[in-house]
């Protein structure tokens, strides 16, 4: 069984940590708690802070030390890499960019088990790892593409390669960092489509965008961010409001929700 963390604990906890690049601060959170299951968006425009919060959980970039400061990943200030793996799978960019290469899709998934870019042994590939890696490949509609290597495929088809290698670990929350970027319409509407069959079990998302539309019903938090800071963080009908977005984004959007689903005027 993957390890997921104390059970009355909250998955991910930070306190007081600022992440600071060229002496500017670019990330600055007083508090940011993911509970187990929950489903949130953060969302803000480029430059936000969005991506770098997501490495502050995922223990890429570490916060400037102070007393109050704390990254707690299953209540523990100190979780060793691998746990951290079987707590958040974790999707971006930077990843995509890593895999763009001959590699098939079956073993980019299986190399989830490893942590590694799609590289291992094969005799360290047991059986059940290799169902598994089936399995994830066929909740992501890609079980067709399992010979085919990463830079033959779509953004699209990458992307759901990437989700299922993060989905090998079981892992207790799923961070998409932007999922939708670089899709074509149809195939953006696909991918929501399978977001709300991602959401459909007890693992948490945290889902990063600066689309509204990505906003799936199945979420019911979100957090906006701006500048480096969380500017507001609750339940998602108390925030998605068309007078807090124009704050946001920095320009008069008018918001329309149905059944739901949220588009931006
Ligand atoms: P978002 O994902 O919301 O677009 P990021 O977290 O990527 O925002 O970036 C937040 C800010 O920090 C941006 O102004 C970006 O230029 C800056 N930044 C991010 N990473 C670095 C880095 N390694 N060195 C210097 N500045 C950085
Ligand atoms: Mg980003």
């Amino acid at each position: 069984m993957a390890y997921h963390g104390h059970v009355n604990s909250p998955l991910v906890e930070i306190r007081h940590a600022d992440v600071v690049r060229d002496g500017r601060t670019i990330l600055s959170i007083e508090r940011f708690v993911v509970a187990r299951g929950e489903r949130i968006a953060v969302l803000g425009p480029n430059g936000a802070g969005k991506s770098t919060l997501l490495r502050l959980l995922a223990r890429d970039v570490l916060p400037v030390f102070s007393e109050r400061t704390a990254v707690l990943v299953g209540g523990r200030p100190l979780v060793p890499l691998f746990e951290v793996r079987s707590l958040l799978g974790v999707v971006s960019d930077a990843l995509q960019s890593d895999y763009d290469r001959a590699v098939t899709v079956e073993d980019v998934v299986l190399s989830g088990f490893f942590g590694s870019i799609g590289l291992y042994r094969a005799d360290e590939v047991s059986t059940p790892m290799r169902r598994r890696a089936r399995t994830a490949m066929r909740d992501l509609g890609i079980e067709h593409l399992r010979d085919r290597t990463m830079d033959t495929l779509s953004t699209g088809e990458a992307r759901r390669a990437l989700i299922a290698r993060a989905l090998v670990n079981d892992p207790a929350a799923l961070v998409l960092d932007e999922p939708c970027h670089g899709l074509d319409p149809s195939a953006a509407w696909h991918f929501r489509q399978t977001l709300r069959m991602l959401t459909r079990s007890d693992r948490a998302i945290v889902l990063v965008t600066h689309h509204v539309e990505d906003i799936v019903p199945e979420v019911h938090r979100v957090v906006l961010m701006k500048d480096g800071r969380i500017v507001a963080d609750g339940p998602k009908h108390e925030i998605m409001t068309s007078g807090r977005l124009s704050d946001l984004f920095g320009f008069p959007m008018v918001l329309e929700e149905r059944a739901g689903v949220y588009r931006a005027w």
